[in-house]
């Protein structure tokens, strides 16, 4: 079995990181500091506030560390610092590129634009890149929880803003139908090039989801998981060579999967999906992209092959220009192959 040396080492890349949702515990320390705010708590009680606790039992319980969070993310300064916190954190998990995503409507308490934000995070990545010699772009999530109208504006102040913004997606809870309500938003800045779409579906609502959010234009889903065992939605998937953008510990933490052993990654290697593995929120379900590979390999038999092949489909569906794709892929495809 795979070694979780060996899966460090082992060249990476990765779409589906939420931003709030990964920062580590000294870092936002360091960010509140940096504001003039104390964090008064050591290291461990910090890190039990930033991580989804064992026994939480609702949407409410999974959200706590967001809310921990989010005021201090607030300046430009402080999301610059986060988005370089996941680059380095990337770079040591052996991920050549990454995928950052956030919500800008929830860093806009203290006025920045919506401008502001994206390139802050820009910034960050930008940063990373340079010092680490790894690729990352980003994408930003409108929020469920907020109007049509409101994620439109997010969208349309969006448009153009930085050329490291190369995707969308909607985040926060699922409900059943949700793509008809916002999917006037999308042509605001989905161009099918620079700008493409993801939606988290499926995670916790119904299948129906991820039909309607194929339908829409999406090339990915996150999560996805409410299509094991579906044929139907399976069977659409692979027609449209839809991105999955799996992430079991998040699955396993919010119970829409009973258990590592029970997460579909054998079913729908097999089936041929574009399926990848991600970490949804290093921070929060307290993971990185070796320890989810990991989990795949001890507890779903992945193989050597199969960890290469996620890789390649998580490039391959990246929203990275074709260079980067082409650059990322060949380190994947040569690495260790006999
Ligand atoms: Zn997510």
């Amino acid at each position: 079995m795979l070694t979780r040396a060996e899966i460090q080492r082992f060249p990476k890349a990765e779409l589906h990181c939420h931003l709030d949702g990964s920062i580590r515990p000294h870092t936002l320390r360091e960010i509140a500091r940096g504001q003039g705010e104390m964090i008064h708590a050591n290291l461990m009680e910090l890190t039990r506030k930033m991580v989804i606790s064992t026994n939480a039992k609702n949407l409410a319980d999974c959200l706590k560390p967001f809310d921990f969070v989010l005021p201090y993310l607030q300046t430009e300064g402080a999301l610059e610092r986060a988005a370089y916190d996941v680059m380095e954190q990337a770079a040591q998990d052996g991920v050549k590129y990454i995928e950052i995503r956030f919500a800008p409507s929830l860093s806009m308490e203290k006025g920045l634009t919506v401008a502001q934000t994206i390139n802050a995070v820009a910034h960050g990545i930008a940063h990373g890149e340079k010092v680490y010699g790894i690729d990352g772009n980003l994408l930003v999530c409108g929020m469920r929880t907020e109007q049509e109208h409101e994620v439109a504006k997010v969208f349309a102040e969006s448009k153009n803003v930085n050329s490291k913004l190369v995707g969308v997606d909607l985040a926060g809870p699922e409900p059943d139908g949700f793509v008809d309500k916002y999917k006037a938003a999308f042509p605001i800045i989905v161009d099918g090039e620079t700008v493409q779409l993801t939606l988290h579906a499926g995670e916790c609502g119904c299948a129906q989801n991820i039909v309607d959010a194929i339908h829409a234009g999406s090339k990915r889903v996150g999560h996805g998981i409410a299509a094991a065992g579906n044929e139907a939605v399976e069977k659409l998937m692979l027609e449209n060579k839809t991105c999955i953008e799996g992430c079991p510990t998040s699955n396993v933490q919010t119970h829409a999967v009973a258990s590592h052993e029970a997460y579909p990654f054998q079913r729908w290697m097999k089936q041929g999906q574009q399926l990848c593995i991600n970490t949804d929120n290093r921070t929060v379900s307290d993971t990185t992209l070796t320890e989810e590979y990991f989990q795949m390999a001890h507890h779903c038999g992945m193989t050597k092959d199969q960890m290469r092949q996620a890789n390649l489909n998580a490039i391959n569906n990246s929203f990275a220009t074709q260079a980067v794709k082409d650059k990322v892929a060949k380190i994947i495809t040569e690495f260790e192959a006999e």
